[in-house]
């Protein structure tokens, strides 16, 4: 799917905001350069953390509260709404050295849910919190709450109203998905994975999405690979599609390539549609996707620079 240049064992970042039918002509100007501008902000500033010599968790986080503040991806402000008009959002990141992790789920109070997950991972004893739990624990750990309707976008809402005016459920419009996530290798040699979302317009009955399980949507393990994914969570839970490529990378010898894009196929043959971001050990930045685009940007220290929406960029 994706050409193969020669990786260089130091630091490499890649990034995305979201897969799906994302095509030129669905796109206004103003979404094609506002979201281009995002995802090079997003770049920018994990590509500058890793080339000081910074951590991949600060990296992959640093990234992922960029896209989390800007309303042009489903994660943080700009989230998809639920089908009762609230917003409830998840967010992991995963380190793939210690392999320690942190995630949350159904936030509604806290502005970011990744800047929470990280919390969760080096403060708690646990690995996953969710809901008002997770809310008392992030004013315990001082982060900041969001003022009431901070993450309400005029153009999220305009989503849901049009899904329920087809009274169609979540996954039954042509889905744009908007998730964020980065994953990264520092010079250390260390992995590290984060992805935060809104979930899908319109999910109910208390929904959680890939993106917050750990295996899932998010996972990293300095053996063989970091992982972030976007699309229809539901399949990506139930191929567990982080820990797969993992897998395939560590016991079948498969290239970070390989293995995302054979993954992402089984997730195609489940009937489900989406895509990967990849780091691997020897500085493998690369995607793997089965929709016509996906928001995302990769960037390397021996120079490569990319920022990329539809899928023949
Ligand atoms: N994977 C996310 C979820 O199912 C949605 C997305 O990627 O936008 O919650």
């Amino acid at each position: 799917m994706t050409e193969t240049p020669d990786w260089s064992p130091d630091w490499s970042l890649v990034i995305h905001g979201g897969a799906g039918s994302i095509e030129r002509h669905r796109l206004t100007a103003a979404q094609d350069s506002g979201a281009r501008a995002g995802l090079a902000h997003a770049l920018d500033t994990g590509s500058a953390i890793l080339s000081d010599g910074g951590s991949a968790v600060d990296a992959v986080e640093a990234a992922v509260r960029v896209l989390e503040e800007d309303p042009h991806f489903n994660a943080g402000r700009g989230a998809a709404f639920a089908r009762d008009g609230s917003i409830e959002l998840d967010a992991a990141i995963m380190d793939g050295h210690t392999r320690a992790a942190g995630s949350v789920a159904g936030i509604t109070a806290t502005r970011s849910p990744v800047g929470l997950a990280r919390r969760v991972m080096e403060a708690s004893p646990h690995v996953l919190l969710s809901g008002a739990g997770a809310e008392i624990f992030a004013r315990e750990q001082g982060l900041a709450a969001a003022e009431p309707g901070w993450f309400a976008t005029d153009e999220r809402r305009r989503q849901l109203d049009e899904l329920l005016a087809r009274n169609a459920d979540a996954f039954d419009v042509d889905m744009k998905y908007g998730t964020v996530g980065a994953v990264a290798r520092d010079r250390a040699g260390h992995l590290a994975a984060a992805t935060s979302t809104g979930g899908v317009t319109g999910k109910r009955w208390g929904r959680i999405g890939d993106s917050p399980l750990i295996g899932a949507g998010t996972h990293a393990d300095d053996r063989s690979s970091a992982v972030s994914c976007t699309g229809s969570g539901e399949f990506f839970i139930r191929i567990g599609v982080g820990h797969e490529i993992a897998a395939r990378i560590r016991l079948a010898g498969d290239t970070p390539q390989v293995a995302a894009d054979t993954v992402m196929a089984e997730v195609q043959a489940l009937g489900g549609t989406g895509g990967v971001i990849v780091t691997g050990p020897a500085g493998e930045a690369l995607w793997s996707f089965t929709t016509p685009g996906m928001y995302r940007a990769r960037a390397t220290a021996a120079g490569l620079r990319e920022v990329a929406i539809y899928g023949d960029e």
